[in-house]
């Protein structure tokens, strides 16, 4: 019988896994740092991706540096990509194109996860996940309007997947409301105070958190609940699926 290498088979499995996620993050956030720097450059406008409004710039650096060598967000990571890619091949949808839009002195750029085809329009799709939460958080309907302000359309899609699957129409926001985030996240890091309960630099040591003062947040966290409460949902549980297939079996009877 041949003996096991010294490095166990799950071992070696769980090596590749973190060594692809952490290869992963560098490149991601590598590319996204060097474009915003070029972009900078060449048409001299502070270039903001609308992933960096509503993650933290700072961590978004470490990421891209490598400052975060023991990323512990790895397992999120990893979670995030899975299900994202999932999504994705599952229903059929091509990631978003990379769109720019001029705000004052700023650009906004970034690509959405999807592209859903409604009528003729290109919805925007946001896909989140989370093994602890079981609604989407604020930033997760800031980002996705951002998106469709961003491609130009009335609304973004935010899918949100935890125990249950839930889907949002989330409303455009307007590009006045846009100046006046750009401007707050200028001042403020992060824009999200619960970025820094998880995040991994805080846990090891290397900052301290960011701004907590919740008064100077109140405009953002009116916005974001004026989002949440404006965004039609859809939840698919049990109850949900067996509706639409009781749907589907009538109309397909009505044609027999
Ligand atoms: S602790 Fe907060 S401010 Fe510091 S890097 Fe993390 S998210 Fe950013």
């Amino acid at each position: 019988m041949q003996s096991l290498p010294p490095e166990s088979p799950a071992r070696l499995l769980a090596r590749l896994v973190v060594e692809s996620m952490l290869d992963k993050s560098r490149n991601v956030y590598g590319k996204y740092v060097l474009m915003k720097d070029v972009l900078q450059r060449e048409f001299g406008l502070e270039a903001v991706g609308v992933g960096e409004i509503v993650e933290c710039r700072r961590l978004i650096r470490a990421r891209a540096t490598g400052e975060l060598e023991a990323d512990q967000n790895i397992t999120m990571l990893f979670h995030g990509t899975v299900v994202e890619k999932g999504i994705r091949e599952e229903l059929n949808l091509r990631k978003g194109d990379l769109a720019f839009r001029r705000v004052g002195n700023y650009l906004l750029f970034g690509s959405s996860d999807a592209l859903l085809n409604i009528g003729d329009m290109q919805l925007p799709v946001e896909i989140k996940s989370s093994m602890s939460f079981t609604l989407p958080r604020d930033s997760h309907f800031l980002q996705c309007s951002l998106y469709a302000f961003l491609y130009r359309v009335p609304y973004g899609i935010l899918m949100f997947l935890s125990r249950k699957f839930r889907i949002y129409v989330v409303p455009a926001v307007d590009e006045q409301t846009v100046t006046r985030l750009l401007s707050m996240w200028k001042e403020l890091c992060p824009l999200f105070v619960e970025e820094c309960k998880h995040c991994p630099l805080r846990k090891l040591g290397r900052c301290s958190g960011g701004d907590r003062d919740l008064n100077k947040r109140s405009w953002l966290y009116n916005l974001t609940l004026s989002l949440r409460r404006a965004s039609a949902e859809v939840i698919i549980d049990r109850d949900f699926v067996r509706d639409v297939t009781q749907e589907v079996f009538r109309e397909r009877n009505k044609g027999t």
